[in-house]
Formats: C-alpha cells, sequence, structure tokens
C-alpha cells in the first residue's frame, strides 16, 4: 500500500543542524493521506521552539527545509514538491521558515527558493485534501 515515503527535514540555517524530520502519516481506515510530513514537521518546529527546545541562537537565520519522497520500492526519490495547503501552512511560519527545496520527478534535489518567492499558485492541492474537502461533514 504505502508504495512511496514522503519525508521532511527542517534545519537550521545558521548551523546546518538537523532539527526536525517527519513522514507522512496515512488515515487508518480511508488510506488517504491525512497528514503531509511538511505541516507535521513544522507543527513539531512549533512546538519544539515554543517550549524552548530549539534555542533562538539556532534559528537567528532562520531554517531550510527540504521536502522529498522516495519510493519504498526502488529507493529513487520522486515528486516533493509541497502541496498549497502545506505552502500555506509553511507560510504562516515564514518568520522562522526562510528557505525550501524539493525533489522532483527526475530524481533530482532542486536549488532552494526563498520562501518569500514563492507562488502558491504553482503549488498542486493534494488529492487527500481535495478528498476531505469532497467528504466534509461525512468524517
Ligand atoms: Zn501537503
Amino acid at each position: 500500500m504505502n508504495k512511496c515515503t514522503h519525508i521532511c527535514s527542517i534545519y537550521s540555517v545558521k548551523t546546518g543542524a538537523l532539527l526536525v524530520t517527519k513522514t507522512n502519516l496515512y488515515h487508518p481506515s480511508t488510506k488517504h493521506v491525512s497528514l503531509h510530513a511538511e505541516e507535521r514537521a513544522v507543527h513539531k518546529l512549533t512546538k519544539m521552539i515554543k517550549s524552548r527546545l530549539i534555542s533562538d541562537k539556532c534559528i537567528s537565520k532562520g531554517v531550510h527545509i527540504l521536502s522529498y519522497r522516495v519510493s519504498t520500492k526502488t529507493h529513487k526519490l520522486g515528486n516533493g514538491k509541497p502541496c498549497q495547503n502545506c505552502m500555506r501552512i509553511m507560510m504562516k511560519q515564514s518568520h522562522i521558515i526562510k528557505y525550501i527545496q524539493w525533489s522532483d520527478n527526475s530524481g533530482n534535489i532542486l536549488d532552494e527558493v526563498r520562501l518569500s518567492d514563492i507562488d502558491i499558485n504553482q503549488h498542486q492541492m493534494s488529492s487527500g485534501y481535495k478528498w476531505m474537502e469532497k467528504n466534509k461533514g461525512r468524517l
């Protein structure tokens, strides 16, 4: 079932330290992805900052997000471009999140992009999110 894993890692721009890594979570009953790696990682990051598990010094220059998808069969990289919803979640934290980078369909990690340069319309609505919208009130 779970042929691909979407992984999101967050690094300190200043020190390069890995702060958070999260994968996507499948909803057990619907098999639709209910929580994306990016939103889980950003959530964990903000929680860790609030509870002072990450020092101010470490995030003084902001953080860098790397989002990628790996096939559990072939171990090849796939399209890890964040969906529109995840992009919105990141943009709400744009005072901390400064750069983003993701893998494409050909297995390349693309150049980093400044979050402030992101055009949200270039990001797709995810199929799971569309499904949730359609089934609102029925869940
Ligand atoms: Zn997403």
